[in-house]
């Protein structure tokens, strides 16, 4: 019991030595309470505005990782400007460095839901003969007014490739596991870019 109460004594730095009274003890407490809560006030949390560098691993539900940073370099974005998937970047909001946690994002925050409707069939002659065509590569093409269009190569088979406006992981819930390594206020330069520059951001 006594050994019990020693070693809280230590973990919380009340009266450690055994010379402060009661009363010394708790004023001590109430000055480290404050200096715990002004160091608190100065780690930047999430906000519109910071460089964010987090690592992160995709999961998808049938328990693929889709994508992740671990392991490698982490990832290093604006926040606040559009730089990640809409309900990853509104989750993250107010967490700070140092802090790790799963993020679920459903299709209508993530990639949009899967419209079937909009794929489209073409023949392999629909493409450059030496274009490496595989299943999920993007490319540029024109829509119907002429206006630029992303499409993904959905699948491929035989001589038939079936391409399609919808993101490869449209319709699929995006299950983030996320730890926050660093957060900093912007440059100015970057807001006005709408990016992070550095090392892992933008270079140039
Ligand atoms: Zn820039």
């Amino acid at each position: 019991m006594l050994c019990a109460i020693a070693r809280c004594g230590e973990r919380g730095g009340l009266g450690r030595r055994g010379l402060l009274s009661r009363k010394e003890s708790a004023a001590g407490a109430g000055i480290r309470g404050r200096a715990r809560v002004r160091s608190a006030e100065m780690k930047p949390t999430i906000a519109d505005g910071h460089v964010v560098t987090l690592h992160y691993r995709l999961t998808l539900d049938d328990g693929s990782i889709a994508d992740e940073s671990f392991g490698g370099d982490p990832l290093v974005y604006l926040h606040g400007a559009n730089n990640i998937v809409a309900g990853l970047e509104r989750q993250l909001t107010g967490k700070a460095a140092g802090d790790k946690c799963e993020v679920q994002v459903p299709p209508a925050e993530g990639y949009g839901d899967y419209d079937p409707t909009l794929d489209q069939t073409v023949p392999r002659s629909a493409f450059p003969a030496d274009a490496q065509l595989q299943e999920g590569l993007a490319f540029q093409a024109r829509d119907r007014n002429n206006q630029p269009i992303t499409l993904w190569i959905r699948k491929i088979a035989g001589d038939e490739i079936t391409v399609s406006p919808n993101h490869p992981m449209a319709g699929q819930n995006l299950n983030f596991s996320i730890e926050i390594q660093d957060v900093r206020e912007a440059t100015p330069q970057e807001k006005e870019h709408g990016h992070a520059h550095g090392p892992q951001g933008q270079d140039h």
